[in-house]
């Protein structure tokens, strides 16, 4: 970080401004200009608040060079984290450093038949996860909330009869005690800067699944997943799932730099949902094997088994039988990239 000094600062404030920042455990490098002074910060400069320091009176103008995150950064982290969704499934679902997973399921689990026809179906076109969510955030408060409580335990039993691992949405820390037997905690969009939340799940071990908000830049982004891993969980799984652009075609806009840009600065695995992030079914296996071909680790992808009569997202679900055939052609994708040697 440097700091640009306003001419002829006043000695008293400049010689308080460097106290504080040694006392921060930073080291500083004066360099003396004809016009100007700058101040280079030296070490870990994530704890400082550049906004404070703009604000001072004899700063001109404060510049990062060091992102602000650390634990997410892959310049303390080169090699690229592998997350394993066997803690208690036994399942062999990897994701990150070259290995790749399926997350496929319906927007809710709506009864058993539903959930377990699903899990069934998906699994056999090759899915490495059941997602489904328990507790739904939905912007209308008269539309379907979830099963709750009886959803994770629909869950549940499909894991028992498949074996897959399971996804699910947490919306607040105090449904955490259902979540004992889950194997993937997802944050949802609308929750990626619950900050008090995030702290909590960096208390836990468990993988967390956390998708960029509609709004996020992917700083903050980056930034949340600080939250998580500066807790002390190292099992971070970041999803882009579309931003909100001036384009009303599609739901979202699906951000697919995000995937090369996450990648370059990061060492987390990224996963794509291009359900939320177009709206429709009809663009899903597109958007899925674009997300393939940019370097994605993952999907995670709405199915469902009746789509017309879902009570959330039927719009953008698609049928097990659209999953198999897009199953087939990641494989493909996949296939040729690797022999491309990408
Ligand atoms: C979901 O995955 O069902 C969901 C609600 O997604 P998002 O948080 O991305 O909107
Ligand atoms: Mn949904």
């Amino acid at each position: 970080m440097i700091i640009i000094l306003k001419q002829n600062p006043a000695t008293k404030q400049l010689e308080s401004l460097k106290e504080w920042i040694r006392q921060m455990g930073l080291d500083i490098h004066v360099s003396e200009g004809t016009h100007a002074t700058i101040l280079g910060l030296v070490g870990d400069t994530s704890v400082v608040d550049i906004d404070l320091i703009g604000a001072m009176e004899i700063v001109d103008k404060v510049q990062r060079i060091q992102e602000p995150y650390k634990a997410a950064n892959r310049k303390f982290h080169p090699d690229d984290t592998i997350i394993s969704f066997d803690a208690l499934s036994g399942s062999p679902a990897k994701v990150g450093g070259g290995n790749f997973v399926m997350i496929a399921g319906p927007c809710s689990v709506e009864s058993r038949p539903q959930i377990m026809e699903i899990a069934e179906k998906v699994k056999e076109s090759g899915a490495g996860a059941l997602r489904g969510g328990a507790f739904k955030p939905r912007t209308s408060p008269y539309a379907f909330q979830g099963m709750e409580a009886e959803g994770i335990k629909l869950l549940l039993e499909a894991k028992k009869q498949t074996g897959l691992p399971i996804v699910t949405e947490i919306m607040d820390m105090s449904q955490m005690h259902h979540f004992d037997d889950v194997d993937v905690i997802q944050v949802g969009a609308r929750n990626m800067q619950n900050f008090l939340m995030l702290k909590e799940l960096g208390k836990t071990k468990k993988p967390i699944l956390l998708k960029r908000g509609f709004s996020s830049t992917i700083q903050e982004l980056l930034m949340s997943a600080e939250y998580i891993l500066s807790g002390g969980n190292p099992n971070v799984i970041l999803c882009e799932r579309g931003i909100r652009t001036i384009e009303t075609a599609t739901r979202n806009t699906l951000d697919l730099s995000a995937i090369p840009v996450i990648k370059e600065h990061s060492h987390l695995p990224v996963i794509v949902d291009p359900s939320h992030a177009t709206g429709h079914a009809k663009y899903v296996p597109s958007m899925s094997l674009a997300a393939v071909a940019a370097g994605a680790d993952g999907l995670m992808i709405e199915v469902h088994n009746n789509p017309s009569m879902a009570l959330c997202d039927g719009q953008q679900s698609i049928t097990p039988e659209a999953f198999d055939r897009l199953a087939k052609s990641v494989h493909t994708i996949r296939t040729g990239m690797e022999q491309a040697g990408r």
